[in-house]
């Protein structure tokens, strides 16, 4: 059998293991051995793999129509704006298909937005991030990362970029300038390793943009639609953005689907020609999102996220006077854990959960990150606790 490092570029360093199918919060390998996924498509699968609603949409999309482009419209289009501006409780979508197109889609809204809403002088424009950010891989995403094996070699960047501290709002306050059309934020960095912010900053860059009107734009990629035990992070909070970036999970670990949802003035900025997706917005896209929106209206997948997160993070708390765990942060099914450094690299723990039938993906230096599909069963994330503790203090 060919290897996957024989023609593929080594973008990548996964794990030894070749998944063959998989179902629910379980994949198999090649080789008839199951393990418990708990990286879940870093929130792609939120619903499970092969989640049975949305195989059957996807399926019945299938037979009907898969792509029309934007040339012309279908019917399952404006379904699914409206749908997804309701559930935001926004007014207006610009869909598109991987999370970086979103985030690019949302620095151009910003900009255009600046010249024409705000009136910031051409060329002007100016967008603040967060230190150890994540939102994509693009050329102009990555000239804002501050990670060096993100950017380095990559250059020259886009500017118009400022860069601050996450959780400091001091830091954000200073930077925020005449010339500022927007905020970019995770609302939880979720490859920084589960990084939440001190309470109160979102509230508190909610507060300054809105007093200095410039737009607060979410990036909810993958803390959004249900992983923190609310439909979007922001909520624990009590903020609502200017602008969701979303992707990840409303493509039900399906296909690619992405989506920018603002008001009618901000995405309302742009003219037939000026943006666009040859396959964003495509009917088997909407189908499948449509799926995935009726599924978050019953509010099932957030209230499980919420009691198994209350679980799953008790546990991994109980962790830390063993000495094998120094810190656990993260909301609803999603943790970030600290693994003591005297254990070995993130990345030789992840090896050992794999031999024990766990699939989880290291971030940082030591750090192992949890997030199970949100239709684990409790006995399943017990399982994999037990199996986390056995190897961690063995
Ligand atoms: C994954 C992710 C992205 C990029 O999404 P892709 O679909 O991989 O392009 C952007 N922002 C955040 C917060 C993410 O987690």
């Amino acid at each position: 059998m060919a290897t996957a490092e024989a023609h593929s570029a080594p973008n990548y360093h996964p794990l030894p293991v070749v998944v063959a199918s998989g179902e629910g919060a379980w994949v198999t390998d090649v080789e008839g051995r199951r393990y418990l996924d708990m990286l879940a498509g870093y929130s792609a699968l939120n619903f499970g793999h092969g989640n049975p609603r949305l195989i059957a949409a996807a399926k019945a999309q299938l037979d009907r129509v898969t792509l029309t482009s934007r040339a012309f419209h279908h019917d399952r289009f404006a379904a699914f704006c409206a749908e997804l501006a309701e559930l935001c409780g926004m007014e207006m979508v610009l869909p598109m298909n991987t999370g970086a197109e979103a985030v690019e889609t949302a620095v151009k809204t910003a900009r255009k937005w600046g010249y024409k809403v705000k009136g910031v002088p051409d060329g002007k424009a100016r967008i603040v991030v967060a230190a150890d950010n994540f939102h994509g891989r693009t050329t102009t995403i990555v000239g804002f990362s501050t990670d060096p094996d993100a950017r380095a070699d990559f250059g020259p960047f886009t500017p118009g970029f400022t860069v601050v501290p996450y959780g400091d709002l001091a830091a954000m306050e200073a930077a925020v300038d005449r010339d500022t059309v927007a905020v970019l934020l995770e609302p939880i960095q979720g490859e920084a390793g589960v990084l939440v912010p001190p309470p109160g900053y979102l509230a508190g860059v909610r507060r300054l943009t809105a007093e200095r009107g410039v737009l607060f734009i979410a990036d909810e990629i993958q803390s959004g639609l249900g992983r923190t035990g609310r439909t979007f992070a922001c909520e624990h909070e009590g903020v609502v953005p200017d602008v969701y970036v979303l992707g990840k999970a409303l493509g039900g670990g399906v296909v690619p689907v992405s989506a920018v949802v603002s008001s009618r003035e901000v995405l309302g900025v742009f003219r037939p020609g000026e943006h666009g997706s040859t396959f964003g917005g495509n009917p088997l896209a909407c189908a499948v999102g449509l799926e995935v929106l009726a599924m978050l209206r019953t509010g099932e997948y957030q209230a499980r996220a919420a009691s198994l997160g209350e679980h799953l993070h008790g546990r991994l708390r109980s962790l830390i006077p063993t000495g094998s765990v120094t810190a656990v942060r993260g909301r609803g099914l999603w943790a970030g854990v600290d693994v003591s450094p005297a254990l070995g690299t993130g990345r030789a723990i992840s090896e050992r959960l794999l031999a024990g039938g766990l699939l989880v993906k290291d971030t940082h230096g030591s750090t192992i990150r949890l997030a199970p599909p949100l239709v684990i069963t409790e006995e399943d994330l017990d399982w994999a606790l037990t199996r986390l503790r056995e190897t961690l203090t063995a």
